[in-house]
């Protein structure tokens, strides 16, 4: 339109003449050149920036923390974006001043922040110290150490575990027996076919049960890596239809044994040994 109606249109934000091109509108112009600037600034990304082109590449290479990588690509985006909604306001006889810019440009960035990192407490709400929050931010870590404690002298310890290539796809049950002292006692796992994780995890269970009752390898302590079938077979939660017959094998043979069968719960890691088997 610029080309095939006037020959030239003068930049409807700033008092100069200059002509409304593509580089002026989004670099050249005072109040843009103001927003790159105020950004760069806190950033650490370095000017001058006169080509749009430029710009972008320069904040998409800067060197900076890791969690800002993702924040510096989108912040040339985000500018240009807001640059283009304030020349549109003053364009229709509204009035954007370059502070209500970078207060709704601030605004905006402090929620792209918190929407990419949500586990982050206390992000601030300035761009300077958005940028300082994140160079400076260490995540907590937090480990646990995990170990095999034998059972007491005369019970056993079984530990249950199933395991798939996608939900449903060929699957494995399995379970192995360890005595008082630690030692294999014995192992066996089941190949199945088209039916649910949450099913494979009690067949492996309920498999592992019954070779103990059958052997009197008793007391036992049964340890699953699901904390969500612990809860089923112990009657916590409520029981799926999918699985209710195999709970209520299990059940049935807790009670033949006078409930010397205990199910607790252990850590994936402490279950490596299963999950090899799977
Ligand atoms: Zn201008």
């Amino acid at each position: 339109m610029h080309m095939r109606v006037v020959k030239s249109v003068t930049c409807c934000c700033c008092s100069t003449t200059a002509i409304e091109t593509f580089q002026h509108l989004f670099c050249a112009c005072p109040d843009s050149k103001t927003v790159w600037d105020y950004l760069a600034v806190a950033a650490t990304v370095q000017g001058p920036f006169i080509q749009l082109r430029n710009n972008i590449l320069k904040w998409w290479q800067a060197d900076c923390a890791p969690k800002l990588k993702i924040i510096f690509k989108i912040i040339p985006a985000m500018v240009i974006w807001h640059i283009w909604k304030s020349l549109n306001v003053i364009y229709h006889g509204g009035c954007m001043s370059v502070h209500y810019l970078l207060s709704y440009l601030n605004r905006n960035i402090y929620l792209l922040t918190i929407t990419k990192y949500p586990w982050l407490n206390n992000v601030p709400k300035r761009w300077p110290f958005i940028v300082q929050y994140l160079y400076e931010y260490t995540p907590i870590l937090v480990t646990k150490i995990i170990t095999l404690i034998a059972p007491n002298r005369g019970l056993f310890k079984c530990n249950s575990d199933g395991a798939c290539r996608a939900n449903p796809r060929p699957m494995s049950s399995a379970f192995c027996v360890r005595n008082d002292s630690g030692e294999f006692v014995y192992s066996d796992t089941r190949t199945t076919w088209d039916i649910l994780v949450t099913e494979v995890e009690v067949i492996a269970m309920r498999m592992g049960i019954e070779f103990c009752v059958a052997q009197s390898f008793l007391p036992i302590t049964l340890e699953t890596d699901s904390l969500a079938l612990k809860n089923i077979v112990d009657r916590v939660w409520e029981v799926p239809w999918t699985i209710s017959m195999e709970v209520k094998k299990i059940s049935l043979l807790r009670e033949k044994v006078l409930k010397l069968v205990e199910v607790t719960h252990i850590l994936r890691e402490g279950n490596k040994v299963t999950v090899f088997f799977c």
